[in-house]
């Protein structure tokens, strides 16, 4: 969703990015009802505020955590963090919020200025179901775009309902927006500067601003805790979930050329590997595999060989389907593991590069990608260098479908 048509913006690459993200829980959370403000209460096992402060803790490229917290409540929180492990340390800072959400944001923005980082996510704390892949994905988005947040199509029926009666509406291009949301730090506190008590998010002032924003993928577990209801329904979402597992294998042979493709990373070799597509074996039985764990065929199924469209097609374009497929059954990619068995290319030396570009389409962690090689001792046609196989398991978790029932 670009909303800005004769915007500029630079490109950058991603991994220059250094984040700070702003936690607001200053809310009251009156709506959730409960002795505790909901920030505090307890949510598998931990307080709600908690749960999302790993997510960005743990990512390589984050260089501190403002919590905005209720005011009067900083020995509170200390005690929270100090339960769970943050001790005293000096990447995560406590601030005071204000009289409502836009205040409170507001405050955590000029308070993530001492970081001096280059980019700003703003989450809401009582959001607890985040994970460091969204994280990830969001600041790739920032390659491109001054911000971004997480969005999910809208799958209810809609209703508008006024004097006139009631009509539908469709929802079709219809989003809910979640967060965290990121953006370029000069973006947001630019933004922040004529920021007005009304406003509803930092996503919708850069879109009233023409900036150049865009949505990833949103997920249920996303959602926020807000009536009381909420927390059995997400905590069944994050907790009722079942673990699928696919396995892929593929083979390709070798014909006359100087490259072969494996798992997205150009490889010089005597050879290169036939095929309609780029021949990339690899991201092949990867396909299938995560095609395998949703029961949803296979790659030859969604990408006929037959079909002039995918000659010479990258096979990131195979994997990203797989991808989109697992998002569409409420899922998401645990890891994957993938073996290739050749006696040539060694695979070795771009193992690294491999695991990062697989890490990069899947939109992943790469410490939830494996990449190994084995021989086979000289023997069939791998050992007679005749081709490259590869094999691959894909694990992934596909959470409570109750809304299916609704939709
Ligand atoms: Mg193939």
């Amino acid at each position: 969703m670009e909303t800005a048509e004769n915007n500029y913006c630079p490109i950058i690459d991603h991994t220059s990015l250094r984040f700070v993200a702003v936690l607001v829980a200053a809310g009251k959370g009156t709506r959730a009802e409960g002795d505790l403000p909901k920030q505090y209460r307890s949510f598998l096992g931990d307080p709600v505020f908690i749960r999302s402060i790993p997510a960005f803790y743990n990512h390589d490229q984050n260089v501190g955590v403002v919590i905005v917290h209720p005011s009067g409540d900083s020995d509170r929180i200390k005690q929270y963090l100090q339960a769970s492990g943050f001790i005293d340390d000096e990447r995560i800072v406590l601030t005071e919020g204000g009289k409502n959400r836009t205040d409170s944001v507001k405050k955590g923005i000029e308070q993530s200025k001492s970081f001096n980082a280059n980019s700003v996510l703003v989450h809401d704390a009582a959001r607890p179901g985040l994970r460091l892949e969204d994280v990830t994905s969001l600041l790739k988005e920032l390659e491109r775009y001054e911000g971004a947040a997480p969005g999910l199509p809208v799958t209810d029926s809609l209703k508008h309902q006024s004097e006139q009666g009631i009509r539908s509406v469709s929802r079709e291009n219809l989003y809910r927006i979640q967060t965290p949301q990121a953006f370029r730090a000069e973006v947001i506190y630019d933004l922040v500067e004529d920021i007005k008590e009304s406003a509803t998010d930092e996503f919708t002032l850069a879109e009233q601003a023409k900036r150049l924003v865009t949505l990833t993928g949103g997920h249920e577990r996303l959602s926020k805790l807000t009536y009381p209801d909420d927390f059995k329904n997400l905590e069944s979402i994050l907790s009722n979930s079942e673990t699928r597992v696919g396995l892929g294998y593929d083979v390709h042979a070798f014909e006359n050329g100087d490259n072969v493709t494996l798992c997205g990373v150009d490889i010089p070799h005597i050879a290169k590997l036939k095929g309609h597509s780029d021949a990339d074996v690899a991201w092949h039985a990867l396909t299938d595999a995560i095609l395998g764990a949703i029961s949803a065929g296979d790659i030859g199924d969604h990408f006929p060989p037959s079909d002039p469209q995918w000659k010479g097609a990258p096979s990131s374009v195979f994997l990203t389907e797989a991808k989109r497929l697992v998002r569409d059954q409420k899922g998401e990619i645990i890891n994957v593991d993938i073996t290739l068995i050749c006696e040539a290319p060694k695979v070795n030396p771009h193992r690294t590069a491999m695991i990062r570009s697989t890490a990069e389409v899947l939109g992943i962690d790469a410490s939830r990608v494996s990449i190994k090689a084995t021989t086979t001792e000289r023997l069939g046609f791998e050992g007679r260098r005749e081709g490259i196989a590869a094999q691959a398991v894909a694990n992934i978790r596909l959470f409570s479908r109750q809304s299916d029932e609704t939709a």
